[in-house]
Order: structure tokens, then sequence, then C-alpha cells
């Protein structure tokens, strides 16, 4: 299949920071980061677009998921939630 259009959607915390910056608050912990990480890709195959959903994480609590999977499950169920919240998932929605 080929994509037509690409959409990137990232989550973090609220800071101070402009919303366009390439600094944002870590998810889990809000300290000001520069790392995102890649969540999972989303299509929509009638209209030929992917939608991928990234996440800004420190450091020290992307190495926190990768080691306990206590966190990781409850980092994944709450990054699914956000998801459905803002209704990410309906295309049509900008
Ligand atoms: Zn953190």
């Amino acid at each position: 299949m080929k994509i037509k259009f690409y959409k990137n959607k990232y989550i973090y915390k609220k800071t101070h920071l402009p919303k366009e910056g390439w600094l944002q608050g870590c998810f889990i912990c809000n300290e000001i980061t520069g790392n995102y990480e890649l969540f999972k890709k989303y299509y929509d195959y009638e209209n030929k677009i992917m939608l991928k959903i990234y996440v800004y994480l420190c450091n020290k609590c992307k190495n926190k998921i990768a080691r306990e999977n206590e966190i990781k499950y409850k980092y994944n169920n709450s990054i699914n939630e956000y998801i459905k919240l803002n209704n990410w998932l309906n295309f049509n929605v900008q």
C-alpha cells in the first residue's frame, strides 16, 4: 500500500515551553527533554494515511520503562488512553 499522507502527533507533559519547540516535558516525570520515541504507527488504509505517535521521554524514564515491566505496562496504558481521549484514531479529526 502506498501512503499518501503522514501525520505526526507528539505526547508530552505541559510545561512553560512553547508547544512548537523541540524541548518538552517528559511524559512520566515532567523533566524538560529533547528526547522522544516512536510509540506506535497507525494506518488508515482507506485514505492512505499513516499516523505516527511519538512520546517525549527523558533518558531516565526511558531506561525505567525498558527495565521494569510494571512501569512499562502503566506507561502503555496511559499512552493508549491519551490517544483515545484525544480522538486521534478518528483520522478525520485534525
Ligand atoms: Zn522522565
